[in-house]
């Protein structure tokens, strides 16, 4: 029995949220099922080797696809326009699942140097170890990226805006500048969603996502997912089926859920963080904002072009230093002293001596993370309560 119909053309994204990919049993069920099994059985023998060979379509088992997974790939893939979507079991696998489906030993990357942190040590550890090497550059300067390039460079990596400093790359001549050379555009865009970004549309060729963030929204399970066309998510297919890193079937039932209430949510969230970021410019104590929906930030302009919103993700530098900071961070009551992001529960984290602190201070201090500076992921608290809740710290300074 059908659950949506797909080829309808048009649906907005609050449509496609709700009912993309859905595809109901016989049962008629009106949620999405969950199908907790890890593999499927077959009429006959000759039913099960067509399925083996790819003659005949269908389950095997689910390291290679589940009908739970598939219709979050599905509703995925509709909210980024793309034509494919490939689940994995967090953001990190989904990263890993790109590269080594497309870059083989003696190939190059070129990275914005601002990237997340467990994506920049398996850039220049794991990786590096299997031959594939990483050129490292600042986000936001495509002449970098251009003389980074080598003649084995197959992609270009960026994550943007990126963490914590919200600086935001320019995909449109990023991907003009790699096609002009044959290379591919990969996006990690966790911090926007689709709902904010759409990559594919400013010409990148793969998204990158970890679920675990907004997609899920609240907290509770890990996933991630590659989405592009088929010609390129085939091979990172082909990778997972074997090499195993697939998005469990709960998971993907909880990603679902998720999924259903996310424009609302991220609409929500970035609303409250471009309150919260004005009234943080404007407080005595504070002495930087980073934030792209306010005309202070550097690339106010191609945010507005890029983004539909500046998303829910606020930096800011009080005057002083680690004490300081410390000083906020432990008189917050309500947001959570955590660095994990995308929750409707907003967090707070000192990025020096958490997320970035295994970065030698020196080279933290070159790309911008000082030790003032706080990173807030906000929530769908009330807005008065989190100004309040960071009021009674920023007070003491
Ligand atoms: C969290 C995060 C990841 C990694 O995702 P996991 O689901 O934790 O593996 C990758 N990129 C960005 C931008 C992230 O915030």
């Amino acid at each position: 029995m059908a659950g949506f119909d797909d080829a309808t053309p048009a649906y907005r994204p609050e449509t496609l949220a709700v009912r993309a990919g859905q595809e109901r049993s016989q049962f008629g069920e009106h949620a999405e099922a969950l199908y907790l099994t890890s593999s499927f059985v077959f009429k006959s023998a000759a039913l099960a080797a067509k399925r083996f060979s790819g003659e005949e379509e269908g389950n095997v088992y689910s390291r290679f696809t589940n009908p739970t997974v598939t219709m979050f790939e599905e509703r995925l893939a509709a909210l980024e326009g793309a034509e494919d979507c490939v689940a994995t079991a967090s953001g990190m696998s989904a990263i890993m699942a790109l590269v080594l489906a497309h870059l083989k030993s003696g190939d190059h990357i070129v990275a914005s140097s601002g990237l997340f942190g467990a994506t920049v040590q398996l850039f220049s550890n794991i990786l590096a170890r299997t031959g594939i090497a990483t050129t490292f550059v600042p986000q936001t300067d495509p002449t970098a990226w251009e003389a980074a390039i080598r003649p084995e460079t197959k992609l270009f990596f960026l994550e943007t805006p990126s963490n914590p400093l919200t600086e935001i790359a320019d995909i449109s001549a990023l991907t003009a500048a790699a096609h002009a050379r044959g290379i591919l555009v990969a996006v990690d865009n966790c911090f926007c969603t689709p709902i904010l970004q759409r990559p594919l549309e400013l010409g990148a060729d793969l998204v990158v996502h970890s679920a675990t963030k907004f997609l899920d929204g609240q907290g509770r399970v890990l996933g991630g997912a590659v989405c592009g066309p088929k010609r390129l998510t085939e091979e990172v297919f082909k990778y997972l089926r074997t090499a195993g890193p697939t998005l469990s079937a709960f998971n993907a039932w909880v990603l679902l859920k998720g999924l259903e209430t996310l424009k609302i949510r991220v609409e929500a969230q970035s609303a409250n963080a471009l309150q919260l970021a004005r009234w943080l410019e404007a407080h005595p104590k504070v002495a930087r904002v980073f934030y792209p929906g306010l005309p202070s930030h550097p690339q106010y302009e191609l945010a507005q072009k890029q983004q539909k919103g500046g998303g829910a993700i606020v930096s800011f530098e009080v005057q002083g230093a680690r004490e300081q900071a410390w000083q906020v961070v432990d008189h917050c009551r309500l947001l959570s002293i955590t660095a994990n992001l995308g929750d409707t529960k907003t967090t707070i984290t000192h990025p020096a001596s958490t997320t970035h602190g295994r970065i030698p201070p020196e080279a933290r201090a070159a790309a911008g993370i000082g030790e003032g500076l706080l990173r807030i992921a906000v929530g769908l608290e009330a807005v008065e309560d989190l100004q309040a809740d960071l009021a009674r710290g920023l007070s003491l300074i």
